[in-house]
């Protein structure tokens, strides 16, 4: 715990979820003057491979300018290798197409970081602040909802009111459910495999995305040349991977991602994600807000899902600063609402995307496999359509708050 008291029974915002976007929306707000509540019920136990967390992230380069903004970059630029050059192909080796952050004048498209990292970056910087309490483990028993607060009891006994819950607390959100909101969901029906390798060649800053028509297989540079992989494939193909033994998975590896690197020598534990695509049908409630995975859930084949996070918390703390400097509530449906209108575009476009690479890479209608050469064509030999695809993923393009106060 840190920061207010225990007793306190006021805080400006509670935030539920101590995840990534949930710290990230703390460490926003800590030097506002707001009270800031995050309860989070016990963090996941990392799980290792290979010595590294299996979980990680590529932060993309414009949302590394937002973390550097909030105070989070120092903590987290050691553990963090960056991704100068992404290479992306399909099964047939049609039309292949390279990115190098040279064509958008950056020095990297995006970092690779393992996500405990990222978290434990945002934990020493809301230590910066008074003004944050982390509360964990604990959680909420009951809500109590009133036209100008909400009441939180939690299960240790204690009582806090505050004018905006915001549900920060991953895809099957507690919040989200007790403010009665539902979802439209999509089940790819695959699972995403993650392990970290160790290939005989350096990866000199690549990644690489193969398009398979079971799913795509990443493989992601990570600091001391290690890489990890993102295998996205059909449940029962994704479970057979899982029941490998580790010399039987590493042939499977090899022959399928091909020797871009020399062969992948070691793969350490794996671990296995369901893959789903989920948006929350209401993002804002009268005192509720949902950002993160709460909100909208996303293949994690463009590697975008906290990176939309992170944004959504931004314009939140952005929208929440303001409205208490023009003397507004910002609990009020008004306020959330300008919140939720600037991310639902980017989000919707995201997904949108998500699902539109899904289908061309895995439908097995005819005409798919000219229509991907061609796309993939197009995209790799004009100049200005990469230049917009990488602005766009890089997340550069978005007016987002890289700081507030
Ligand atoms: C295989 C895979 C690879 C991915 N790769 C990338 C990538 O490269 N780049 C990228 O941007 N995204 C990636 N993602 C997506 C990314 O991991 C998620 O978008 C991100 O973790 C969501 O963060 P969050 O904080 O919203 O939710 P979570 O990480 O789910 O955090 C929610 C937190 O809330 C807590 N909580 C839950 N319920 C309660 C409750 N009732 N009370 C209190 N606390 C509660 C949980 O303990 C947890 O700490 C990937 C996802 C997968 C599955």
């Amino acid at each position: 715990m840190s920061g207010l008291s225990q007793h306190s029974d006021y805080a400006d915002v509670i935030i539920v979820g101590g995840g990534m976007v949930g710290l990230a929306l703390a460490c926003a707000l800590r030097h506002t003057g707001l009270q800031i509540v995050v309860i989070e019920r016990g963090e996941p136990q990392v799980r290792y491979s290979l010595g590294r967390d299996c979980r990680v992230s590529a932060i993309v380069r414009g949302n590394v300018r937002i973390l550097e903004g909030l105070g989070v970059w120092k903590y987290l630029q050691e553990d963090a290798s960056p991704m100068r050059q992404m290479r992306v192909w399909d099964h047939q080796e049609a039309g292949g197409i390279r990115f190098d952050c040279s064509e958008i004048e950056e020095d990297a498209l995006g970092y690779l970081v393992e996500n405990s990292c990222t978290q434990q970056a945002m934990h020493r910087a809301i230590l910066e602040s008074d003004n944050v309490e982390f509360c964990c483990p604990a959680e909420i028993a009951e809500l109590q909802w009133q036209r100008e607060q909400v009441t939180v009891k939690l299960t240790d006994g204690r009582t806090l009111n505050t004018p905006l819950l915001v549900g920060a607390d991953g895809v099957r959100s507690w919040v989200r459910e007790q403010a009665g909101i539902g979802v439209w969901q999509r089940d790819y029906k695959q699972k995403g495999i993650v392990a970290t390798v160790r290939p005989q060649q350096s990866h000199r800053g690549q990644a690489f995305q193969r398009f398979l028509p079971t799913g795509p297989l990443a493989m992601l540079p990570m600091t001391d040349d290690l890489c990890s992989i993102v295998w996205s494939a059909e449940n029962s193909e994704a479970e057979r991977l899982m029941r490998m033994e580790d010399d039987a998975f590493l042939q499977a590896l090899n022959l399928t991602f091909g020797p871009m690197l020399g062969r992948v020598v070691e793969a350490g534990e794996r671990a296995a994600f369901p893959l789903k695509g989920q948006l929350a049908r209401h993002v804002v409630r009268e005192r509720v807000a949902l950002i993160g995975d709460a909100a909208h859930c996303i293949h994690p084949l463009a590697g975008l899902g906290v990176n939309l996070g992170i944004r959504d918390a931004m314009v939140l703390a952005q929208e929440i600063a303001d409205a208490r400097r023009f003397d507004e509530d910002w609990g009020a449906l008004s306020v959330l609402d300008r919140y939720m209108k600037q991310r639902l575009p980017d989000v919707l476009s995201i997904m949108a995307s998500m699902e539109g690479f899904h289908q061309i890479f895995t439908g097995r209608l005819p005409g798919l496999k000219e229509l991907r050469g061609l796309g993939m064509r197009l995209a790799g030999n004009s100049g200005a359509i990469k230049q917009i695809l990488m602005r766009n993923s890089t997340g550069l393009s978005l007016p987002v708050p890289k700081q507030i106060s």
